[in-house]
């Protein structure tokens, strides 16, 4: 891979083009890979099914979506807001956040059946529309990393089973998440997606400026760390 990073300081926002041409290529190299092997993925535009998960994004992605919602001209940025709006209410009447949370902190089975409550609420993605991507070039890269090769229609249980997630060496969305960590939550080291605008309305954006050699440096490290780790 060759990658062309900034040479000024900057914030680890600014560095996700970076992040995400990555993680494109771990994609393209694993589905050649795959496919060597007989296998196909699944995932194509119009199959949505997926995009009713909880997508979980560090900070520097949440700051990234707020931007990418408010540059949108109106009405689409009304519309999009309030798509985020909608699924918040629907979460918050359940105190969704508060029991995953709690679960985060118990253990991976109250955790699991926490993300499973997601699901089951079938709250589509802000950005899904006509079943596809509408940010695809920009989507965070916890959706760039969860690709199946199980037929499409497993993808709509909400026990998760017998769908064939992608298994991933070199995990950029959890190396992201390490370096860009939700500090308001340690225990829960992520944003749900949608609560991007909530969160970032209420949060500033205080990563460190660095020069883009040194994140790459400290991105290469923990990638090499976190692909150390066990599998969850
Ligand atoms: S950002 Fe795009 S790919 Fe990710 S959940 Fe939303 S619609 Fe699906």
């Amino acid at each position: 891979m060759n990658f062309r990073v900034p040479a000024k300081s900057l914030k680890l926002r600014r560095m996700l083009p970076v992040f995400q041409k990555m993680s494109d290529t771990f994609n393209n190299i694993g589905i050649a890979a795959l496919e060597e092997n007989g296998k196909a993925i699944s995932c194509k535009a119009g199959c949505g099914a997926c995009c009713r998960q909880l997508v979980p994004v560090s900070e520097a992605e949440a700051f990234d979506l707020r931007d990418l919602v408010e540059n949108k001209p109106e009405p689409r940025r009304t519309e999009i807001q309030g798509r985020f709006a909608d699924g918040m209410e629907k979460l918050n009447n359940i105190s969704f956040f508060e029991r995953l949370e709690k679960a985060s902190e118990s253990g991976d089975a109250e955790y699991s059946g926490a993300i499973r409550e997601y699901f089951v609420q079938q709250i589509a993605c802000p950005f899904l529309e006509d079943e596809s991507c509408s940010i695809h070039p920009s989507r965070p890269v916890a959706c760039r990393e969860y690709l199946v090769t199980s037929p499409a229609e497993h993808c709509s249980s909400a026990t998760g089973e017998n769908i064939d997630n992608v298994e991933y060496t070199f995990k950029v969305k959890d190396t992201l998440l390490s370096l860009a960590r939700n500090r308001l939550k340690p225990e829960l080291p992520y944003i749900p997606m949608i609560r991007t605008l909530e969160w970032t309305a209420a949060n500033d954006d205080e990563s460190p400026e660095r020069e883009g050699k040194e994140w790459m440096g400290m991105f290469f490290s923990k990638l090499i760390e976190v692909s150390k780790m066990p599998k969850s």
